[in-house]
C-alpha cells in the first residue's frame, strides 16, 4: 500500500509532476541534455522562468502592476528582505503575531526598524486569529501570515486595512481564492503548494510599493527587489531545477481547473477530516472553529498517554508525516493540493478505526 503523505513541507507533489521532473533529469524536452546541465541564460531556461511568472499571474488573477520573482533563501529570508527594502531605521511597520512564523518575521524586522504589534493571539496559545487590528498611523505596511502552518489557523478573509498588506502565504498560496490584488507583496517558499524546496516566489505590486519609500540603507543587490525585477530574477544562478518544478506544479493546477476547482476539493478534504476528528471524542481539536486552517489541521489526543500507540497505529497504516511540530506537540494533518481526496477518505477511516479501538 503506498503511504499517505501528510508531510508539512517539503510535501506531497502530484505524481505527474514527479514523472516529468525525473525524465527532465535525464533528457530535458528531447534536447539530449539534462535540465541540470543547461545554462540559466539558455533560451530553454528563460522560457521556463518566463512561463512561471506568467502562469503565477494568471492563476492568481493578478493585474499588470504585479511582478513575480523566483528567489532563494526560503520564506525565512523574506522576513529580513522585506524590512531591508521597505523599512527605514526610524520607520514603523505593523505585524500580526499569530504563530511561530509570524514571530520570526517580527524578530527579523525589529533589526531594521520599529515593529508595532497589530494583534497577537499568544494569550490563547495561537488557537485563533484576532480580527481587530491596531494599526499605527504612519505604518509603512501590515504583515500577516495567511496560514499558520504550525498552529493550524488561517485568515479566511483579508483584513480591510488602508495600508499596504504584505503576506506570508507559504502554506496556503494556490489553495483557495483570495483577491490577490489586495496585497502589496506576497511571498511563499515553494515546497508546499508550488513545487520543491529551493525556490521562493515573491509577488510584488510595483505601484503600491512605490508608495512605500525604500529605506536608505545599503545592502547587497541580490536582496534588492528592484534590481531583481530588472534582472528577471537572474542576478546570479537561480535554482533552475526547483523553478522547473514550480512550472510543472503550476501547469498541474491549471489542468485541474485552476484555484477555483482546487479550492472546492480542498474544502471537501478539510471538512472530511474536521468531521472525523469532531465526531470521535478520542481527539481534541483546539483551534477556534471559525479560524481553522484548511491546509494544516492540528489536533491532540484527549488522553495524552495514547499518543505513542496512535503514532504506531498510523505508521502501521502507512501514514507518514502526522506528528505535530516540535514546539506544539500533538498531531498535524497537512492537506496540500496534491493530496488526493481518496487518501483523505482512507485517512478518515483510519482515524475512526483508532477511535473505535479505544471504546
Ligand atoms: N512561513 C510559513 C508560514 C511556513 O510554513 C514556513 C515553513 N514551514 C516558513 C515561513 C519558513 O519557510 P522556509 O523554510 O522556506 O524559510
Amino acid at each position: 500500500m503506498p503511504p499517505i503523505n501528510l508531510n508539512p513541507g517539503p510535501a506531497i507533489l502530484p505524481k505527474s509532476v514527479l514523472t516529468k521532473l525525473s525524465s527532465s533529469v535525464i533528457n530535458y524536452n528531447g534536447s539530449g541534455l539534462s535540465l541540470l546541465e543547461i545554462s540559466h541564460r539558455s533560451d530553454a531556461f528563460i522560457e521556463i522562468i518566463d512561463h512561471v511568472r506568467l502562469l503565477t499571474k494568471k492563476l492568481l488573477n493578478l493585474n499588470d502592476d504585479y511582478q513575480v520573482l523566483c528567489l532563494q533563501g526560503g520564506a525565512s529570508l523574506q522576513f529580513s528582505q522585506i524590512p531591508m527594502n521597505f523599512l527605514g531605521t526610524n520607520d514603523t511597520a505593523c505585524y500580526c503575531n499569530n504563530g511561530i512564523w509570524g514571530e520570526k518575521a517580527i524578530k527579523a524586522a525589529s533589526l531594521y526598524g520599529n515593529v508595532h504589534l497589530a494583534s497577537s493571539s499568544k494569550d490563547k496559545d495561537h488557537t485563533y486569529i484576532p480580527k481587530e487590528l491596531d494599526i499605527h498611523d504612519s505604518a509603512k505596511y501590515l504583515h500577516i501570515t495567511t496560514n499558520n502552518t504550525v498552529e493550524g489557523t488561517q485568515w479566511h478573509t483579508t483584513p480591510p486595512i488602508r495600508i499596504p498588506i504584505i503576506a506570508d502565504m507559504s502554506s496556503d498560496i494556490l489553495s483557495m481564492q483570495r483577491d490577490f490584488n489586495q496585497f502589496a507583496l506576497i511571498y511563499a517558499g515553494a515546497q508546499k503548494n508550488i513545487g520543491v524546496a529551493g525556490a521562493t516566489l515573491v509577488i510584488l505590486n510595483t505601484k503600491v510599493l512605490k508608495q512605500v519609500p525604500p529605506s536608505e540603507r545599503l545592502f547587497p543587490d541580490l536582496l534588492h527587489y528592484t534590481k531583481q525585477i530588472e534582472a528577471n530574477s537572474l542576478l546570479n544562478t537561480p535554482p533552475t531545477f526547483a523553478i522547473y518544478a514550480c512550472l510543472l506544479t503550476l501547469q498541474w493546477i491549471e489542468q485541474q481547473g485552476g484555484i477555483t476547482a482546487i479550492e472546492s476539493i480542498n474544502e471537501k478534504k478539510a471538512t472530511m477530516v474536521y468531521d472525523a476528528l469532531d465526531n470521535c471524542n478520542t481527539f481534541d481539536c483546539r483551534v477556534h472553529k471559525a479560524d481553522r486552517s484548511k491546509m494544516n489541521i492540528v489536533f491532540y489526543l484527549k488522553q495524552e498517554s495514547l499518543m505513542p500507540s496512535f503514532l504506531t497505529f498510523c505508521k502501521n497504516n502507512h501514514i507518514v508525516g502526522i506528528k505535530g511540530h516540535s514546539t506544539k506537540g500533538g498531531c498535524r494533518i497537512s492537506l496540500y493540493n496534491a493530496l488526493p481526496i481518496e487518501d483523505v477518505e482512507k485517512l478518515c477511516n483510519i482515524l475512526h478505526d483508532f477511535h473505535k479501538q479505544q471504546q
